[in-house]
This record gives C-alpha cells, sequence and structure tokens, in this order.
C-alpha cells in the first residue's frame, strides 16, 4: 500500500484582488516521509500553491475560493498561517526571507515562535551541525554569502520542528556547487529527520534527482504527473524542463 498522504490538495482554485484567477482546479498530494516536487515555468502558479497551504495567501490579498486542502486528514485551508505552523508545516520562501539586521541565532529563535519546550537551544546545535558554517558566522545575518542565507532559512524552519517544509526554490541564485550542497542537504533532512517535503524549483533535473514523486504545473494546474524517474525521462519535461538533454 503506498504511504498514507501528509497533504492533500483537492481540487483548488485561488483568486487574488477577488478577480484574478491564478490556480484552477490544481490537486496535489504529499505522502508522508517523501520528497514531492511541483515543477512548472514561471506564473504557472507554483508559489501561490504554497501559499495556500501555509496560508500567506492571506498576506497578499489572496485567498483559495474552492476546494480543499487537507494535512494529516483535517482542513486547514482558511485557518491563519502561525496556526498552519503550529500543526507542523513550514514555508521556506523564495528569495530566503532572513532577518539581514539580527544574528544568525536571533534568526534561528524566530523559528521556535512556536515552541513552548525548553529545547531550542539543543535545536540551534542541532541545526549548526548541519550548517557548520552557521556557526562561526557571528555577525549580522545580512553578511551571509547567499548560499549561508539559504542554509539559515532552511536552518530557521528546522527550528519549528516541521512534519511538512514546503520549499520556493531553493536553488536560486546560488553557484552550482552550492545548489548540489543545498540538495544533499534536504535529501538528509528528509532521510534522517523524515521530514516531508514539497519542493517547488525550477531546476526540474535536481528537484527530480532528490523526490520520489513529481507533479508539472502549467497555467494554474497540473498537466502531469508521476514518479521522478518517470518524469526525468519524460520526452515533454525533457523538452521543457530539463533543456531538451
Ligand atoms: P515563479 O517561478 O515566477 O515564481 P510561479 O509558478 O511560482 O512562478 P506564482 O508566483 O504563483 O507563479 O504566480 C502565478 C500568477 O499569479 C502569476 O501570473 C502572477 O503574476 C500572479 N500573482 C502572484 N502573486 C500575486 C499577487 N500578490 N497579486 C496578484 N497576482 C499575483
Amino acid at each position: 500500500m503506498p504511504p498514507a498522504p501528509l497533504l492533500e490538495v483537492k481540487n483548488i482554485e485561488v483568486v487574488y484582488n477577488e478577480v484574478i484567477l491564478v490556480l484552477r482546479g490544481l490537486s496535489l498530494s504529499v505522502p508522508k516521509g517523501e520528497i514531492v516536487a511541483l515543477l512548472g515555468a514561471n506564473g504557472a502558479g507554483k508559489s501561490t500553491t504554497l501559499k495556500a497551504i501555509s496560508g500567506l495567501l492571506r498576506t497578499e490579498e489572496g485567498e483559495v475560493t474552492r476546494g480543499e486542502i487537507l494535512f494529516d486528514g483535517e482542513r486547514i485551508d482558511g485557518i491563519v498561517p502561525d496556526r498552519i505552523v503550529r500543526r507542523g508545516i513550514f514555508q521556506v520562501m523564495e528569495g530566503r526571507r532572513i532577518v539581514s539586521d539580527m544574528t544568525c541565532i536571533e534568526n534561528l529563535r524566530l523559528g521556535a515562535f512556536t515552541r513552548t519546550d525548553g529545547d531550542v537551544r539543543r535545536d540551534i546545535d542541532m541545526v549548526f551541525d548541519y550548517f557548520p558554517r552557521l556557526r562561526e558566522r557571528t555577525g549580522l545575518a545580512g553578511y551571509l554569502s547567499g548560499g549561508e542565507q539559504q542554509m539559515l532559512a532552511i536552518g530557521r524552519a528546522l527550528m519549528a520542528r516541521p512534519r511538512l517544509i514546503l520549499m520556493d526554490e531553493p536553488s536560486m541564485g546560488l553557484s552550482p556547487l552550492l545548489v548540489k550542497e543545498v540538495f544533499g542537504i534536504i535529501r538528509r533532512l528528509n532521510r534522517d529527520l523524515g521530514i516531508t517535503i514539497l519542493l517547488v524549483e525550477q531546476n526540474a533535473r535536481m528537484a527530480l534527482s532528490v523526490a520520489s514523486y513529481g507533479y508539472v504545473m502549467e497555467q494554474g494546474k497540473v498537466v502531469l504527473d508521476g514518479a521522478a524517474a518517470a518524469l526525468a525521462e519524460n520526452e515533454d519535461v525533457k523538452e521543457f524542463y530539463l533543456g531538451g538533454h
């Protein structure tokens, strides 16, 4: 039997500013413990999908106007973002969005805002074990390199002890070497910590190399889905998303 879905998005429609229809009946499913890739061209609606799940759409005048989003079998659409974090979902935003005039440790503490247990210090150490370079950076986060900022953004997500991480283009703006490093870490978070990951990426090749399943979006809905290995061999995917190779 396939693993039970941790996240189910069922036929959702999303509208911005009450008029612009961006998602048009989008459905996807993320099984517990797996990495699922969400691919598609610019403007297909990938970031909007993640924001619909994390509740962050509200901050951009967006709204889920149809369909359902279920996390561990319970409806979460319509719930405010901090409650969604408390349920175990954390979004790592595109462009990293760390707080540049705070230190790494202060940024990490922000990620733990929902926690009431006293283990925050231990988790900071755990994040530093994953990202040893951050341990050495004691200055303001704004001075970190792009790769280090991406690592800090992922580290901040870990501080919430999430069950599901929504990752929006973790490879954006990084050198090929750093992309490899960040994807190695994504794989480890999944394998070692059992975190389920929904991964939005322009770098389809990298995404399909770590994911078990993938969805391809066009104009607000899924046009193709399948096992990651099969998608990587699909002629359309190769032509449009893997640079024709
Ligand atoms: P990209 O890779 O460029 O981020 P994407 O697939 O993530 O693309 P979205 O960012 O979800 O796509 O955008 C989908 C569509 O929704 C685009 O046409 C975009 O212009 C529109 N859109 C996104 N955010 C808003 C907003 N806050 N208000 C109005 N329209 C928006």
